[in-house]
């Protein structure tokens, strides 16, 4: 008896302990974020245990029912999980592998293991059902960011610079001639859709037209966008044939229709395109793609809307204004300015009406540099701004000489560029200045030119209105050159046109110059602007204009530019 009270006791500590494992081992499996399929080739059974319900709506109990888990998986991975899955398969041990779930979008990790008797006889199988869905995505998504633009949906730059890369060796390796050739695209004024639009309506611009130039993807071309508005197109052209025309043929064609965007806005692009070409251009990807984007440098200063191709004289000139902009940004800590001073005359009785400051530098070896050639230089790298506050200030310093010395009614005017203008202190620096050195507003004109004032019109009109409510004239230099359209002059808050040279030129030998000339001081008349011709060289061209009413005369004729000392000598000779 007492001998069944200790079996008993046994087998109850036993059970406990059993049970005990089994909680502990239910715990284990309910924690552990999968599911398990058990198989006992015993009694040819399964078993499902743990997070079952996660995955799967159905249960599997015998081999029959695999064919529910075959059902639910994605096509390609039906035929792997058989592999792992169907039960005869001999000596397999150990296997993972990973399916897609059809309806949930599920990505599981399926692991296989099988458990063989002394005999090799398989006696036990176990699989388990892992969730990797979130980290397989994050996988899938830094694999995409690696290889391309997530705005786009093209290459990003780094993976088409390797693409490049292998169509060069591709080419270098070639027996027949080949080349590969890089596109580099840019929209032009796109921060003009940027800030009108906003740059939701910017980006989904660039999504569009990056839609348009993937179509142009093939096993010889590449599309990238590198940032913003700027693509990049990479050519493996095998019969060294230019297809790079045929490409801007293409894009050519697709402009001449505007854009449709989400939101019914219609816009209208054009493209400043640089093209180099290996083996002329550059041996290497990085610089190929160095070359293009110089290249397409070029065709924007050019007048934007341009495909311009690689030339050893573009490079050469990019170098050029690259030492010139390292030089000047060491001229404006020198300061080796120096200002010139033209003077300009009333044209009825040829008195001197007032001078137009104008910029002179030195370099390092003494030679003068025309600001013809520094000027958009410093007005890209922003010293421009710099500069032209060095120009404001010594001008007013030495009119406020003159103006103690000689009592003469001078107006001195001033070219400011559109970058200065668009700075936010520039009306209270220049109010400033004007403070310092007494020098009021009727004595002051600020010259702003044609072409910079359509790029920002709204931003610097403004500006503009405000500097001529203060009582500043506001001169419009070298008119007739940028949009020579009239109609838009009622919008500018100006006081003085000034007729751009290339009109005093020819305004004795052409006709036709001569009707444009007279129906500008008509208009001008009319619409209350005085009018100043700039450049006038001879008799000639001065009693002409004298005779169609051109107010003022600024020219060779009656006075080069000419420094301070100069301008001194003339005013003392002035009477009013
Ligand atoms: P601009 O404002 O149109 O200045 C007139 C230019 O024509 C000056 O050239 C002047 O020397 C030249 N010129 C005047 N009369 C005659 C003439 O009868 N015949 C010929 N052949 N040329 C004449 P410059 O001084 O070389 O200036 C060139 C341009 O550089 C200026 O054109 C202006 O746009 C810019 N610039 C000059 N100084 C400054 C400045 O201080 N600030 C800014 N932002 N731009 C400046
Ligand atoms: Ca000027
Ligand atoms: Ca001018």
């Amino acid at each position: 008896m007492e001998d069944l009270n200790y079996q008993v006791d046994q087998l109850r500590v036993a059970n406990e302990r059993l049970s005990r494992d089994e909680k502990m081992l239910r715990l284990i499996c309910d924690t552990s974020n999968s599911a398990f399929l058990y198989y006992s080739y015993a009694d040819r059974r399964f078993q499902t245990v743990a997070s079952w319900d996660h995955f799967f709506a159905f249960t599997v109990t015998e081999e029959r029912d695999l064919d529910k888990l075959y059902a639910c998986v994605e096509e390609q991975c039906v035929i792997p999980l058989r592999e792992v899955l169907f039960i005869e398969k001999q000596k397999l041990r150990h296997q993972s592998i990973q399916v897609k779930l059809k309806d949930s979008h599920f990505r599981v990790e399926v692991e296989v293991r099988v458990v063989y008797d002394a005999a090799e006889q398989p006696t036990d199988k176990i699989v388990r059902f892992k969730d990797v869905t979130k980290a397989s995505i994050q996988n899938d998504e830094l694999t995409y960011l690696a290889y391309y633009d997530a705005l786009t949906g093209l290459y990003n730059r780094n993976y088409f610079v390797r693409l490049v890369g292998e169509f060069i060796r591709r080419a270098s390796e070639e027996p027949e001639p080949a080349s590969v050739a890089v596109m580099f695209l840019n929209i032009d004024d796109f921060r003009r859709v940027n800030d009108g639009m906003g740059i939701i309506v910017g980006d989904e611009l660039v999504q569009v037209f990056g839609q348009f130039l993937s179509g142009m993807m093939d096993d010889h071309v590449v599309v990238s966008h590198f940032s913003s508005d700027i693509y990049c197109i990479g050519i493996y052209d095998p019969r060294g044939a230019r297809s790079v025309e045929t490409f801007c043929e293409v894009i050519k064609e697709r402009l001449k229709q505007p854009f449709v965007l989400s939101g019914g806005q219609k816009i209208s692009i054009t493209l400043s395109i640089g093209v180099a070409e290996y083996p002329e251009a550059a041996g290497s990807t990085l610089e190929l793609i160095n070359c293009a984007e110089i290249v397409m440098f070029k065709a924007k200063n050019m007048g934007k809307n341009e495909v311009l191709y690689y030339s050893g004289a573009i490079l050469d000139e990019f170098i050029k204004n690259v030492s010139i902009e390292n030089k000047l940004k060491d001229a404006v800590f020198h300061q080796n300015f120096i200002m010139y001073y033209q003077p300009q005359f009333h044209a009825s009785d040829k008195k001197l009406r007032g001078v137009e400051a104008l910029i002179r530098w030195k370099d390092d070896n003494g030679k003068m540099v025309n600001p013809s050639v520094f000027i958009p230089i410093a007005e890209k790298s922003g010293t421009i701004v710099p500069i032209g506050m060095w120009v404001i200030e010594e001008s007013m310093r030495t009119y406020a000489g003159w103006r103690d010395r000689y009592d003469y009614p001078l107006i001195l005017s001033l070219n400011v560029s559109a970058i200065q203008y668009k700075q936010q202190d520039f009306i209270e620096k220049l109010t400033e200045l004007m403070q310092k050195y007494d020098i009021s507003p009727a004595e002051l004109e600020l010259e702003i030119t044609e072409s910079v004032l359509i790029e920002d019109f709204a931003k610097i009109t403004a500006k503009l209105k405000i500097l001529r409510d203060i009582g500043i004239r506001i001169s419009l230099d070298d008119f007739g050159t940028g949009y020579s359209s009239l109609s838009y002059l009622k919008g500018l808050p100006i006081d003085t046109l000034k007729i751009d040279k290339s009109f005093i030129d020819t305004v004795i030998t052409d006709e036709n110059t001569r009707i444009i000339t007279e129906s500008i001081i008509y208009m001008a008349k009319r619409l209350g602007y005085e009018t100043i011709a700039e450049g006038v060289e001879t008799e000639e061209q001065y009693r002409y204009l004298n005779e169609i009413n051109c107010d003022h005369i600024q020219g060779y004729l009656l006075g080069k530019p000419m420094c301070a000392e100069k301008v001194a000598e003339l005013l003392a000779g002035m009477t009013v």
